[in-house]
């Protein structure tokens, strides 16, 4: 990971003023200790962020070990999949603004399905992610050489870019700023970046535990367009879309422009109402599934290991009755979460015991909930925490 920027000041404007407004104690998977993760405003410009950050290397062992960015499928059926929501917002963008195909290069790209989708449309596409299984996935898959590493190290070696891409990227950075200059040093003049982060905005549409271990910055739509006139671009698009993905997103296209604007400080009282009003429904949601979950006295499994685990178990009561969190990723099985082993769908599903399984997860609760109904699990014994079995499985659903 890069270094972040001087730990005790906000990462955007460097102001001291750190206003908390919720901590999580986590347990990450392979490691003993939980860690404590704090989300502040920051009240000089309102930015809401992890403050201070996790440990750089507590993120550097999550990446490598958990969250790796690979896809699952057949090469055939990948290649020849239809662009994803995201690849799709990225092209219409691109589109709409009037873009030629040139040199395009994503940051961040995993394994590669956006690049493959602007490629298909003329672009001469590279990138870089730091995952490894991703980069050899990217090769695989697409037959994208694309540079193993983090964008500090090697992005700078690029010149003359039409286009930037980076999908979900500035969110997980320590030092945007540093981030947006170097996109910024790597395009042509006139060249473009597209980007998309998750958008700070109606508390009411986010979802619990949105402030999240991954995420180090929550954008509202005046700090990203700020950061990014300070850094050097005109912005030419921005759209924000409340409804496609589990929370709202924001796209942006800016123009590379000749000079950084000085933008004036902005007014912390959106950013800390936004921030404590979902801090204060977050709460809510944690306590509702806590009471549902201190309803089940026998043991159970979890079905997901992972972040929303961690904050499942640092919001409810549910670690003491725990047998074993059950994942479908394999690099995580025989590792431990809070002392509790990682095993395989197949060894839940042959376990002697019955008990229910509390499926932790909420960008993917239906589709686990669909694959252990195919994999023959009960339907009574599926414990989901966001929304319902199928009415036909549901006849013994415990809840
Ligand atoms: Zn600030």
């Amino acid at each position: 990971m890069e270094a972040p920027p001087t730990a005790g000041h906000c990462a955007l404007c460097g102001g001291r003023d750190r206003l908390p407004v919720q901590s999580q104690r986590l347990a990450l998977l392979g490691r003993d200790e939980p860690c404590r993760v704090e989300f502040c405003v920051c009240g000089d410009c309102g930015h809401i962020q992890q403050w201070p950050p996790a440990a750089p290397e507590l993120m550097a062992h999550h990446y490598r070990s958990v969250a790796t960015y690979e896809v699952f499928g057949e090469i055939e059926s990948l290649r020849a999949a239809p662009p994803s929501r995201h690849a799709r917002r990225f092209l219409q963008l691109a589109a709409d603004i009037g873009l030629a195909p040139g040199r395009a290069y994503e940051v961040g790209c995993a394994s590669g399905a956006m690049m493959h989708q602007f490629r298909s449309q003329g672009w001469q596409v590279a990138g870089c992610d730091p995952s490894p299984s991703a980069i050899s996935q990217a090769a695989a898959i697409f037959d994208i050489q694309a540079d193993l590493g983090n964008e500090a190290d090697v992005l700078p070696r690029q010149r003359a870019l039409d286009l930037v891409l980076a999908c979900h990227v500035l969110e997980h950075l320590y030092d945007p700023r540093a981030a947006l200059a170097r996109f910024h040093a790597v395009l042509a003049q006139g060249g473009h970046l597209v980007l998309e982060v998750p958008c700070a905005t109606m508390p009411d549409r986010l979802p619990p535990g949105w402030f999240t271990f991954e995420h180090l910055h929550y954008y509202q739509p005046a700090a990203m367009q700020r950061l990014l006139s300070e850094t050097g671009f005109e912005v030419v698009e921005t759209r924000i879309d409340s409804t496609s993905e589990h929370y709202p997103v924001m796209a942006i296209a800016a123009r590379k422009s000749g000079q950084r604007q000085t933008v004036p400080a902005a007014d912390a009282s959106a950013g800390l109402h936004l921030a404590h009003s979902y801090a204060a429904r977050d709460k809510l949601l944690w306590t509702a599934t806590a009471l549902r979950l201190a309803c089940i006295q026998e043991p159970v499994f979890v079905y997901g290991a992972g972040i929303h685990t961690a904050q499942l178990l640092d919001r409810t009561g549910l670690l003491p009755n725990i047998i074993a969190i059950a994942d479908r990723d394999s690099k995580k099985w025989g590792q431990s979460q809070a002392g509790k082993a990682v095993i395989s769908p197949a060894d839940l599903l042959a376990h002697p015991s019955r008990a229910p399984v509390v499926i932790s997860s909420y960008v993917s609760e239906r589709q686990i909930v669909a694959a252990l109904l195919e994999g023959g699990i009960a339907p009574g014994r599926l414990v989901p925490l966001y929304s319902q079995i199928p009415p036909q499985t549901a006849t013994r659903a415990a809840h």
